[in-house]
């Protein structure tokens, strides 16, 4: 089964309109033709509207960083999948273990978002993945299986291959520290079997990332396993150059 790789900058809270604008200038040239892998940044909401497009035509597509699972509502300093939908935004990163550790985002919502998303025609990237404490008492695989199947549930099957997942152990994001290659591919081998326990083909066809303190200098080695299909990346996406690099590496 031939997968595209895909690549995800999070930028996370950095950037301002103006520092997200000179960014993606300085992409484009770079890898704004690449037409076999899939190119994502997540900016912050301000910068979403600017980099749709500048982006636009290019291969480079701009996803959200969050969304809310209801339309509208009183739900202050939320977006909703039509706000995004509507300035053309294409995706989103939803549960990233920063929205789950600050600003309390549960599986239970994760539940009602997913499918959300899809019904809106935005692809989500769900993110999952272990602290340290996990996996030092042996629970990782039983922290991913409750995420991955609670979050899925209500995603039906024939839609279950237009969502990307991003296994990210918490203790290696913006640490430093990467899992090792088994540690990556024996994770992700796993994420895509709960994936296949819901549908085969499913399985076989989803995308799933790794990330957590990848750069250039790891991601051809973390990029080559068989299960990994692409990357989340944070620090190393701030940059254009080191972000191609890890495009191209993905090739
Ligand atoms: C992330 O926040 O999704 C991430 C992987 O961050 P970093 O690459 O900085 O570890």
């Amino acid at each position: 089964m031939s997968r595209t790789p895909f690549i995800a900058a999070n930028w996370k809270m950095n950037k301002t309109i103006a520092e997200a604008e000179a960014f993606i200038q300085a992409l484009l040239p770079k890898v704004g033709a690449i037409g076999d892998v899939d190119i994502v940044v997540c900016p912050p909401y301000l910068a979403l509207q600017a980099l749709v497009d500048s982006a636009r035509g290019s291969s480079v597509q701009i996803y959200a960083q969050s969304m809310h699972e209801a339309d509208s509502g009183a739900f202050t300093g939320e977006v909703s999948a039509p706000m995004l939908t509507e300035i053309d935004v294409q995706g989103v990163l939803l549960g990233h273990s920063e929205r789950r550790a600050y600003d309390n985002e549960t599986d239970r919502a994760l539940q009602q978002k997913v499918p959300r998303a899809l019904e809106a025609g935005l692809t989500p990237i769900l993110c999952v993945g272990e602290t340290e404490e996990e996996r030092e008492r042996g629970d990782t695989e039983r922290k991913l299986r409750h995420q991955v199947q609670e979050a899925l549930e209500k995603v039906p099957a024939e839609r279950l291959p237009e969502v990307v997942i991003a296994y990210e152990p918490i203790w290696a994001i913006g640490t430093g520290l990467t899992a090792t290659a088994e540690q990556a591919q024996e994770a992700i081998a796993f994420v895509r079997a709960l994936v296949e326990d819901q549908d085969k083909a499913a399985g076989e066809a989803v995308r799933i990332l790794y990330g957590g303190s990848l750069k250039p200098d790891n991601a051809a080695e973390l990029l080559a396993l068989p299960d990994v299909d692409g990357a989340l990346v944070g620090g190393a996406s701030l940059e254009p150059d080191s972000f191609a690099a890890i495009v191209e590496a993905a090739r």
